[in-house]
């Protein structure tokens, strides 16, 4: 992991570091988005199309936009959220809020930037009105959607946010707290799935950011020592 992007992370995590002023690097830039189209699943370009028309919950009477998830729909990493927010739904892109801009740096600390080595997505591709939870029946008609991001992206590794994210995948009314710290694994290919917290729940609740950078390591050194050394 770069040196800049670590310290912007534990920066943002209120951590302080010292460093001597000479070691002090610059803020790692933030990647361009360079999407391959070679290699890419045939079912991408459907499924875009698919869930910007879609209206099979009443989420599509609400929505400004649809949110599809935004990065590589080929990376080795997927990242799956709640649901759009508010900036979200105007937006048309995951995680743009303040909610966002942690989960950036939490992901860059580990190497990680949105457009280049990660896809992005929520369980639910529209917003729920007052931000309120997902209800089962949006969750239920949403996820065929999920499954081919999936399917087409073939990611190694699944980052489960928050405990609207882990307790669906995984099928589970276990708390986040105890679903931490292990590999589950996912779908028809076993993807293999970590859960950490929800950027949000860490703005709100900062003394669980240590928890959350413990499992970003963890997933990090699993699929390092599973799949790669550098990535
Ligand atoms: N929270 C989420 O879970 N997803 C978003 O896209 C934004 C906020």
């Amino acid at each position: 992991m770069q040196t800049g992007a670590r310290l912007q992370y534990l920066a943002a995590l209120g951590i302080d570091t010292w460093l001597p002023r000479q070691a002090m690097p610059n803020p790692a830039p933030l990647a361009e988005a360079a999407l391959p189209e070679e290699g890419l699943s045939p079912d991408w370009q459907p499924l875009q199309t698919e869930v910007a028309a879609c209206i099979k919950c009443d989420l599509h009477k609400t929505r400004t936009r649809t949110v599809f998830g935004v990065g590589n729909p080929q990376a080795d990493w997927l990242v799956i959220g709640e649901a759009p927010g508010v900036e979200e739904d105007r937006k048309g892109e995951p995680f743009v809020g303040a909610a966002g801009q942690l989960l950036d740096a939490m992901l860059q600390a580990i190497g990680l930037a949105r457009g280049k080595n990660v896809f992005i997505a929520n369980m639910l591709k529209c917003r729920p009105p007052g931000n309120r939870d997902p209800k089962p029946e949006e969750v239920l008609s949403c996820m065929p959607y999920l499954m081919r991001q999936i399917a087409a992206i073939k990611p190694k590794l699944i980052l489960a946010v928050g405990r609207i994210a882990a307790q669906n995948l995984l099928a589970t009314e276990v708390p986040l707290g105890r679903l931490r710290g292990r590999v589950h694994h996912f779908g028809p290919a076993a993807t293999p799935l970590v859960v950490t917290y929800h950027p949000a729940y860490l703005l709100r609740t900062p003394s669980e950011k240590r928890k959350a950078w413990e499992d970003l390591k963890f997933a990090r050194d699993y699929f390092k020592q599973n799949f790669s050394a550098d990535y």
